[in-house]
């Protein structure tokens, strides 16, 4: 969905905080282009940093049209995994208990997101049937018969949590937005754990579900890692799979960008957390990170760069906890020297 009056940035990211401000300033809101941004778990993890996070989004939000992407808050998919093998393990009580857990760990988030009574009511009775849902997920196990359907089943409710309350913080921050599950349009094979999308039918079904949002300049929260079957049970994209779950996106509004928002300032020559001598790599063709991705990388999931190279859309790689740093650019050739990074700093 290319917006009239595309203004040709194509090497600075939307969410600079110079543009936001020429742009908007006194003008009303120009839409220069749309665009993608996918947030990992830790920077989703409480509701200081879904509002850190937000923020980010409205500030893009004056200039572009944005859509999200959302992956379960921090711990959240394992410990729902671990519900599984608990189960598996004959200790229903720990498994009813973990359950729980999860329900309390996203309420509490909920409380600290400090919304108006009216509306946090209305969170609690999105967010309490969820729960229960979870609970029934436990209590209907099929005894002993580890199934890859219902891992999945399981895993799926931490993105369903997390879109919910980024909503609400958006709305807290007056964008409008509203939460989506992507199983109503990632249509996969059945491969549970790692399924495969249908490109073409999820790119359509998407279209008519995201376009009308983005034109009412309504902000989609979608969740991550999740899609379903033809005949409508819930299938994963395999772990790590949000930023792909991104690309999906994106790729179904025709986004000009994706930006995957996580802990480091880019993609680096190696584990920044694990390697001193790890350097920044602020340029990458989509050659070069999905090599670098397909050995291991886990900053970028190597099924982003086939599709971002179909459809030409830069991705970027940015810290949400320091968005002054430009992070790393994946696409085409830059075309002006000039247009190059200088080091670091937006
Ligand atoms: P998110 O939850 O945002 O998806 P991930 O934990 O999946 O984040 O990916 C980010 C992590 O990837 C970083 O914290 C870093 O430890 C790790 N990582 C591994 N290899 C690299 C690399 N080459 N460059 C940057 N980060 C890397
Ligand atoms: N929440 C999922 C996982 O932990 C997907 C993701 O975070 O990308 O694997
Ligand atoms: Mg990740």
């Amino acid at each position: 969905m290319n917006q009239e009056n595309v203004q040709e940035e194509a090497e600075q990211s939307p969410a600079l905080s110079q543009c936001a401000a020429l742009c908007s300033g006194g003008v009303g809101k120009r839409y220069g282009k749309v665009v993608a941004f996918k947030f990992g778990g830790s920077s989703l993890l409480g509701a200081e940093r879904m509002f850190h996070a937000a923020g980010l989004v409205r500030e893009a939000a004056q200039v572009s049209k944005v859509a999200v992407v959302v992956s379960a808050m921090k711990g959240v998919t394992d410990r729902l995994l671990s519900i599984e093998k608990a189960l598996a393990a004959g200790k229903l009580p720990q498994a009813r208990r973990e359950a729980e857990v999860v329900l309390e760990l996203h309420l509490e988030v909920l409380g600290n997101l400090r919304l108006d009574e009216e509306t946090e009511r209305r969170m609690l009775r999105e967010l309490q049937p969820l729960g229960r849902d979870l609970q029934h997920e436990v209590e209907g196990w099929g005894h002993g018969v580890a199934s890859a359907e219902f891992s999945d089943r399981l895993a799926s409710f931490g993105e369903r949590f997390s879109a919910r309350l980024f909503a609400a913080a958006l709305e807290k921050l007056e964008v409008a937005s509203v939460p989506v599950t992507s199983s109503e349009f990632v249509l996969t094979c059945d491969t549970f754990r790692d399924a495969q999308p249908h490109l073409e039918q999820s790119k359509q079904r998407g279209r008519r579900i995201l376009l009308p949002l983005l034109k009412e300049d309504v902000v989609p929260v979608v969740t991550g890692f999740i899609g379903a079957t033809p005949d409508g049970r819930i299938t994963t994209l395999g772990r790590n799979s949000s930023d792909f779950s991104g690309a999906l996106v994106a790729y179904a509004v025709d986004a000009d960008e994706l930006v995957i928002w996580t802990d480091v300032d880019g993609i680096y020559t190696a584990n920044p957390q694990e390697s001193a001598e790890a350097r920044l790599l602020h340029e990458l063709s989509y050659d070069e990170a999905h090599a670098l991705a397909a050995s291991g990388a886990k900053v970028l999931h190597p099924k982003v760069l086939p599709l971002a190279a179909e459809s030409e859309m830069v991705v970027w790689v940015r810290n949400t906890f320091n968005p002054q740093a430009r992070g790393t650019r994946i696409g085409p050739p830059v075309e002006f020297s000039s247009a190059l990074p200088s080091g670091g700093a937006a």
